[in-house]
């Protein structure tokens, strides 16, 4: 077998043909071969098979060497093209060789055939292969330079003078040049370096790699935090780098871990760094004998009633302030932390004397007497502050036994302050205990308070809980006309159904939800399930057929009053919430009922600590004919002069007068005295705790509009209220 071979033959003599196939034959060449002799049937034939060779004829009838030769080229085909003719000057010669062909061989001289055939393959597969290598290759850095060009990275490299020859353009973003700006220029004009560039480079260079972390400058001045990888001399004498911009990753670990350590408000550091502090100062004090500390724990008196009376801003703003002024207090050693919204902890660290600690409260309770300026307000604030000490010298001073609480509320065996955390929250104990004494005060940490505050704090705590666990229901005490001894209001007082406390009565858990703030969330309940409640009988009372009449009102007092209304206590710190008038409106939107079925009952206290600002939201609620009760009237200290100015409705005289009445003549001048000061300032009354007949009798002798109390009925539950209301009682 010859060695296989594809010709294309450019022939129009058949014998030239046979003699060529002859020759070829004689070569050693196993044929394949077509005869063409025009340019459609040679376009066939290229088309139809993969020719390894052309052998073409100089000069046919129809067709030459030279057309074939473009035929072929036009076909985008690269083959080895032989010109096999009879005579062919030198010039053609010239000619088609430089138009394409590898070579002619004259008829007369075949001999030369072969060895031409052999050569020209060899040297086309010479050829073939290093085209596909270039092409190969050219593709290569097509696809390096897509990458180069479209990285994310910031790419660079650079000559042994460590000069940029070439950068891409994620590195002239990050530097903020042009690429035509940085050629040439030396890499380290844009390192923010301290360390020798030359003996670096030099060591890279020899080395061969270098990765690391480094500081770029770009073109405005400001810093970049890099990661790099740099390897030498990919090419002789040309290095690369590939840098990372981590600034952001690295700011955003920053910011973590201040976050982890640090109160974004103050920047003051918080609980866990104080705590982590703490550990120090505790495992020093158990190395070294002599060796004591004191932590302040310090919450400010009312917060929550000057962020919901000024709002959150003006919150924070004194939160600032406040942060700053306990700053001057202590000394450098020590440490000042924000520990809870209004809550502060200083480690006093190193102390000699446990009276350091104790200075250290009274300079802050001195700071703290000068009036804050907050947006244009002057605002004072006081603390009170718990301290706990550790100082071994001191037998009273020593690490005193702290009851644990186990967590279902009772106390279990006693450990001693062995954590950090057990200090702080024996501060915060001894805190609370200051805050008992009325404020503004401080109490150093004993034994016996714990259990006290333990109960406090937990309370709180259940207590935010108890709305979102609706533990809160309503209550209803009716509200009786004197007159015609029938209901005409109820007030709604609320109750809590504790899982384990059982039922709780407000005056255990109202003063402390006015404490801590909770109040507020707690009494829009309240409004809202009052409301509603109204509105239940209203439309029960109207499904029963009766006609809702508008009873007219005793005279002295104009205008007239719906047949039913509800009373809501509202709390000061309510009433200095600006939300209040627009929830109220929300409410009687939904419930369809007019302002007028609504009282809200405000304590005599309450509403002449919140006289200034109150006035303006008393006449809101005016606008919207809401009555206005002053509870507890007569155990405040009430300037008439405030009280004739505020647009009050009705007065309710205190149950220790009313309960009193009968005994103490005393006490039923008060109550007559109460009468007549709210008939002449054209108000009407109603008095409380009302539980005798005699008590009723005296009332209603005094021209008294209504009663409240044990006598006609106690706060009873929605469904025994409903009951009672439709059975139409009357006294
Ligand atoms: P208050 O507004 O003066 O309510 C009247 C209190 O007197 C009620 O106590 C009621 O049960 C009691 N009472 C009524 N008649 C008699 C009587 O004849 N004899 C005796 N001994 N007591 C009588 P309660 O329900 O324990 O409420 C206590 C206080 O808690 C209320 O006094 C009110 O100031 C406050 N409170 C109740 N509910 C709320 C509320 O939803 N929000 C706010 N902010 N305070 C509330
Ligand atoms: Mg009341
Ligand atoms: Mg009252």
């Amino acid at each position: 077998m010859g060695r296989p071979l594809r010709v294309l033959m450019v022939e129009d003599s058949e014998d030239d043909a046979l003699l060529l196939l002859r020759e070829l034959k004689r070569g050693g060449y196993d044929l394949t071969v077509e005869r063409v002799d025009n340019p459609e049937s040679m376009k066939n034939a290229l088309q139809r098979e993969n020719w390894e060779l052309i052998l073409a004829d100089y000069a046919l009838p129809q067709f030459s060497a030279p057309q074939a030769l473009a035929v072929m080229q036009q076909m985008g085909l690269d083959l080895p093209f032989i010109i096999v003719s009879g005579q062919i000057g030198e010039d053609a010669a010239i000619a088609a060789m430089k138009a394409g062909a590898h070579d002619y061989v004259m008829k007369d001289y075949l001999a030369r055939l072969i060895p031409a055939i052999d050569r020209e393959l060899r040297e086309f597969a010479g050829r073939r292969s290093r085209l596909l290598a270039e092409k190969a290759m050219q593709a290569n850095e097509r696809q390096l330079r897509a990458v180069f060009d479209c990285a994310l990275d910031a790419m660079a490299i650079f000559n042994d003078l460590g000069q940029f020859t070439n950068v891409n353009p994620a590195a002239c973003t990050l530097l903020g040049l042009a690429k035509e700006d940085l050629i040439g220029q030396p890499i380290y004009k844009y390192m923010e370096s301290t360390c020798d560039f030359k003996t670096a480079f030099t060591k890279f260079r020899t080395v061969g790699r270098d990765t690391g972390e480094l500081k770029i400058i770009r073109s405005d001045g400001t810093i970049r935090e890099v990661e790099y990888s740099a390897s030498a001399n990919f090419i002789s004498g040309l290095h690369l780098a590939v840098v990372h911009d981590v600034t952001d990753r690295n700011k955003d670990r920053e910011q973590l871990l201040y976050n982890a350590f640090y109160d974004p408000l103050t920047g003051l550091p918080n609980e866990a760094w104080f705590l982590n502090g703490l550990g120090r100062s505790l495992r020093q004090s158990k190395r070294r004998p002599h060796y004591g500390f004191a932590v302040l724990f310090i919450d400010l008196d009312r917060f929550s009633i000057i962020k919901y009376s000024f709002g959150h801003l003006v919150g924070d703003l004194l939160l600032n302030a406040t942060a700053r002024r306990l700053g001057t207090c202590i000394r450098p050693k020590d440490t000042l932390a924000r520990v809870g919204t209004d809550e502060f902890a200083i480690l006093v660290d190193e102390i000699d004397d446990p009276a350091t600690a104790l200075a250290i409260a009274d300079r802050i309770h001195k700071e703290l007497t000068l009036p804050f300026q907050i947006n244009g307000h002057d605002m004072f604030s006081t603390a009170s502050i718990g301290i706990a000490i550790n100082f071994p010298q001191t037998p009273e001073y020593s690490q005193t036994q702290l009851p644990l609480n186990n967590g279902n509320g009772t106390e279990s065996s006693s450990s001693s302050l062995e954590r950090p955390e057990d200090f702080l929250r024996a501060a915060d104990t001894a805190m609370y205990h200051a805050k008992t004494m009325g404020g503004g005060r401080t109490a150093v940490f004993e034994r016996q308070m714990h259990s006290g505050a333990l109960a406090m704090l937990q309370l709180e705590t259940d207590l935010r809980l108890a709305l979102k666990r609706q533990e809160l229901l309503l209550y209803y005490q009716p509200i009786i006309d004197l007159k015609t001894g029938q209901i005409a209001g109820f007030e709604a007082l609320v109750r809590w159904q504790h899982p384990r406390r059982g039922f709780v009565l407000p005056g255990e858990f109202i003063p402390v939800a006015e404490g801590t703030g909770s109040i507020v969330p707690m009494g829009a309940w309240v409004l809202e399930e009052a409301c509603r409640q109204l509105q239940q009988w209203y439309e029960r009372w109207e499904s029963l057929g009766l006609i809702l009449p508008n009873r007219e009102r005793g005279e002295g007092v104009g205008g007239s009053v719906p047949f039913l209304t509800m009373s809501v206590n509202v709390a000061g710190v309510q009433f200095g919430n600006p939300g209040l008038v627009d929830y109220i409106d929300q409410i009687l939107q939904q419930t369809g009922l007019t302002g007028s079925c609504l009282k809200l009952e405000i304590t005599e206290t309450a509403i002449m600590a919140a006289a200034e600002s109150a006035a303006s939201l008393l006449h809101q609620l005016k606008k919207r004919q809401i009555q206005l009760s002053i509870d507890d009237f007569g155990t405040g200290y009430s300037s008439l002069s405030r009280l004739q100015r505020l647009p009050i409705d009705t007065l309710k005289i205190d149950r220790s007068f009313v309960s009193r009445m009968s005994s103490e003549a005393e006490s039923l001048e008060i109550v007559r005295t109460c009468i007549d000061l709210a008939h002449n300032l054209d108000m009407d009354v109603v008095a409380e705790g009302v539980e005798t007949l005699e008590q009723l009798a005296q009332l209603r002798a005094l021209q008294c509009e209504s009663g409240q109390g044990y006598l006609f009925s106690r706060p009873v539950d929605a469904t025994t209220a409903t009951a009672l209301l439709m059975s139409m009682p009357q006294w």
